[in-house]
């Protein structure tokens, strides 16, 4: 089998030289115990899961033929003792391309829909604000906002993905790399201000947003990508101000917090997909483009979910 390794810690942005590809001799599984196939990695910037078949089964919960979600590494096959998988439900639909599964309907999809209703609480008739928004959680934020009436605006690193958010129905959409100032962009995106910002970008960006959120503003922190690859911290944002006068909250939050309840709200994942939901993926080919594909994604090559067809 063969494995993406880390050969050290990355140091600033990541490079092709800090990974290795190796070859993994796999042994014969043992009761309980079953051989997995990959079939897509998921790209993320914390680099996680794997859609995968069982091909060899000592392990009566997993019929040979039948897929997953692993939790396993940049591996083509892994050996498996059926703990941290996640079946892929057996009635999934045949026009549903199966990486979706790492996708809308997979752990973005749920990020997506946990920090709008757990933390933001979203109601029909606020607007809503998110970046990163042509990306993997950030479309099905922005969707779902529609979805629940809310108007939405998004904020991208290009004008493909801002002509893709018009696509997708954000109600406005802006090229951050291209805006000569940010906090008039997010203005002229909504002249009352935010009441909900799903916050993907962090640093610099949650400066400018601060200041124009509306009283009793609710801040989902999701994810700080602009500073992932720093190598000396950010000074600020100061935020204290904003936060105390417009009574604002801000929570931080991981996605398996509400695990508990992710087969249910990956069903309903399911049918927005099936019926409202636009999804698009960025897709690689072949397992050793799997460092360019991250590195790549971590640049904002991809619009929608980034994936790797081994
Ligand atoms: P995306 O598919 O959105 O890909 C990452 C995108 O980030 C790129 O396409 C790029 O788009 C954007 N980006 C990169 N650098 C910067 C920068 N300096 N400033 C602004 N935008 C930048 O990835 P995901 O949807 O998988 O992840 C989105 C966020 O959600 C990340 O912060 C991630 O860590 C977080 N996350 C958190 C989870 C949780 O449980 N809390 C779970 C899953 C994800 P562009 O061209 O627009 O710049």
């Amino acid at each position: 089998a063969k494995a993406w390794i880390l050969r050290h810690q990355f140091v600033g942005f990541p490079k092709a030289s800090d990974f290795e590809m190796k070859l993994e001799e796999l042994p014969d599984p043992k009761d309980g115990e079953m051989i997995l196939e990959a079939l897509y990695l998921s790209v993320d910037p914390y680099m996680r899961y794997v859609c995968e078949q069982v091909i060899v089964s000592k392990n009566p919960a997993f019929s040979v033929g039948s897929y997953v979600v692993a939790n396993c590494g940049w591996r083509s096959f892994v050996l498996s003792d059926g703990t941290e998988l996640t079946p892929i439900v057996s009635d999934w639909p045949k026009d549903i391309p199966l990486s979706f599964a790492l996708g809308a309907i997979g752990m973005p999809g749920l990020t997506a829909l946990y920090g709008l209703e757990e933390i933001c609480q979203l109601k029909a008739g606020e607007t809503l604000l998110v970046n990163a928004a042509a990306g993997a959680v950030g479309s099905v934020v922005g969707q779902i906002g529609k979805i629940k009436g809310c108007r939405v605006v998004g904020c991208a690193g290009s004008d493909a993905k801002v002509a893709y958010l018009k696509e997708l129905g954000f109600d406005q959409a802006f090229n951050y790399k291209t805006v000569g100032s940010l906090e008039e962009a997010l203005r002229e995106a909504s002249a009352e201000g935010y009441d909900c910002y799903f916050e993907n970008v962090g640093g610099e960006f949650s400066s400018a947003v601060m200041p124009q959120m509306k009283p009793f503003g609710r801040i989902a922190v999701c994810g700080s990508i602009s500073l992932y690859n720093d190598t000396v911290p950010q000074t600020g944002p100061y935020i204290h101000a904003h936060m105390i006068f417009k009574q604002l909250k801000m929570e931080g939050f991981l996605c398996h917090r509400w695990s508990y309840k992710n087969e249910e709200s990956l069903r309903r994942l399911l049918l927005c997909v099936l019926s409202l939901l636009t999804w698009m993926e960025h897709i690689t080919q072949g397992f050793e483009n799997m460092p360019a594909a991250f590195m790549g994604m971590l640049q904002g090559d991809n619009i929608g979910k980034a994936v790797v067809q081994v």
